[in-house]
């Protein structure tokens, strides 16, 4: 039967675009009466954490998008997590270095830049060389005897093409001189996703991988592993990433893009599943408002657009207003209220900060309100009470965004340092970069502890927030 899965990286805050492949792979499982899988894909060490898996488990549990096989509910064909199947990696690797698939590479991470500092002055795409390709067999076995650490290349086909077919996109020819020889095993050997990820399909027996189209050019990577290990490869479907209107990509550079942040603000889950899924099917007007069983009636895998899925937020407002006025009850909508209200952690957090000042119960939308909104409606009178001079303003709120880009970590104590180094190298005081900040973080010039209200609000918002400010 049909088996799919979505296979995130917990390595952020769980992205809608998680939510929008998740649902595709639902549906086409519901609508197959296949199974739905959840594998997360953790070989980047660095860069993954258990918080942000746990956090990708509960947003795709909040999606009511629920899986049947998975790292928290077991299954056939478990460990459904890459790290915890680590050694099961390394005898793929060993066939292939044994069939003449794959071969060890030496190379430093220096001279790998010096090639690719190479490349790049010369104009030339960026790819490895092959400088390893061709050691004799006594070589390897000496230099890795000696204890020198490599990695486990993939070798490609030196001339023409891999021609295959994509659910969505139809027959698509990408010549090998394109691809590159992949890292399939790590110095430290862990698997690269190339690897652990057809592994993995594989041995899970998954049927279709429906992905984002970035996965696209890595599609002759893994055909070829296929071919081999003498597999049968499953179909790929990838899916065109969603857009602004404006046609550039939904990126968290630009966007809220985190599934929490609509949930913190009061999207209901039915109303986000909604929306994402009107991507997969056709419909006419009027017929918009949809439930998941519906969603997977009318679930068509030929009908997508190619055109790209337009990540258009006023029809999400519309749609989640709709399913408030007409899918809930008086008393479903009390409940919907309390709960969301129970869970979030913007009123948590902000009710916290609150406690020591207010007077009344009743002052707290006007003091804490701005955590829950998507829009401040800011204008240049909002500014009235900073006492700079407008440039002055432009001057802090230009100087602060890059500098809070680069920060590594979000927290209260890095934002106020970050601040504060903002300030020096302004050669101002604190109270002045924080005063036009606080205005366009809150809306206001008194509100909540502004390194407080940032850290709950998160790094995007306030990225949104500043870039408004500054227009
Ligand atoms: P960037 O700001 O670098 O563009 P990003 O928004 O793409 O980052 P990632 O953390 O790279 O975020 O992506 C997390 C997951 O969300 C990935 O699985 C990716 O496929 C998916 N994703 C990211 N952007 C989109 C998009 N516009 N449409 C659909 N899926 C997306
Ligand atoms: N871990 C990959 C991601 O986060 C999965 C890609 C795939 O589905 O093959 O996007």
């Amino acid at each position: 039967g049909v088996r799919v899965r979505i296979a995130p990286s917990p390595t952020g805050e769980p992205h809608v675009g998680t939510a929008y492949i998740a649902l595709f792979n639902y549906l086409f499982a519901k609508k197959n009466n296949g199974t739905f899988i959840l594998r997360i894909e953790d070989t980047d060490a660095t860069r993954s954490t258990p918080e942000f898996e746990q956090k990708v488990l509960d947003a795709l549990k909040w999606c009511g998008l629920e899986w049947s096989e998975g790292p928290d509910v077991g299954g056939p064909y478990g460990p459904y997590r890459q790290s915890d199947r680590k050694a099961m990696y390394w005898p793929y690797a060993e066939e292939l270095l044994q069939k003449g698939h794959a071969f060890r590479c030496f190379c430093t991470p220096e001279r790998l830049e010096k090639m690719r500092e190479a490349q790049r002055a010369a104009g030339k795409p960026p790819g490895y060389d092959g400088h390893c390709l061709n050691l004799s067999a006594e070589e390897v076995t000496s230099r890795v005897s000696a204890g020198e650490p490599s990695v486990v290349r993939m070798k490609i086909p030196a001339e023409g093409s891999c021609d295959f077919h994509d659910g969505v996109y139809g027959d698509v020819s990408i010549p090998w001189e394109s691809v590159d020889m992949q890292v399939l095993i790590k110095a430290d050997g862990m698997p690269t996703y190339h690897m652990a990820n057809v592994i993995d399909d594989h041995l899970m027996k998954i049927t279709h991988v429906a992905r984002g189209e970035e996965w696209l050019a890595s599609v002759p990577k893994h055909i070829l592993l296929y071919r081999y290990f003498g597999w049968q490869e499953p179909v790929f479907m990838h899916l065109s990433l969603m857009r602004n209107a404006d046609k550039s990509k939904l990126s968290k550079r630009k966007n809220p893009t985190s599934i929490s942040y609509y949930s913190a603000l009061g999207y209901l889950p039915e109303a986000l599943m909604n929306f994402l899924g009107l991507f997969f099917i056709q419909i006419s007007e009027g017929e918009e408002l949809l439930t998941m069983d519906e969603l997977a009636e009318k679930f068509d895998p030929e009908n997508l657009s190619k055109a790209g899925a337009i990540f258009d937020i006023q029809k999400l407002d519309w749609l989640n207003g709709r399913w408030l006025r007409e899918q809930l009850s008086e008393e479903d909508f009390m409940k919907r209220v309390l709960d969301w209200a129970m869970e979030n952690d913007r009123i948590r957090e902000g009710l916290k900060l609150s406690q020591s000042r207010i007077s009344k119960l009743g002052e707290l939308p006007d003091l804490a309100g701005f955590l829950l909104k998507s829009d401040l409606g800011l204008t240049p009178e909002s500014f009235a009470k900073v006492k700079s001079a407008p440039e002055e303003i432009l001057e802090v709120l230009n100087q602060v965004q890059p500098d809070l880009e680069k920060m590594p970590e979000w927290t209260v104590e890095s934002i106020e340092a970050e601040l504060r180094a903002s300030a020096d190298k302004l050669g101002k005081k604190l109270k002045v970069v924080v005063a036009p900040l606080f205005v366009a973080v809150s809306g206001s010039s008194r509100s909540l502890p502004l390194f407080d209200s940032m850290a709950i609000l998160g790094r995007s918002v306030v990225r949104q927030r500043l870039k408004v400010a500054a227009q």
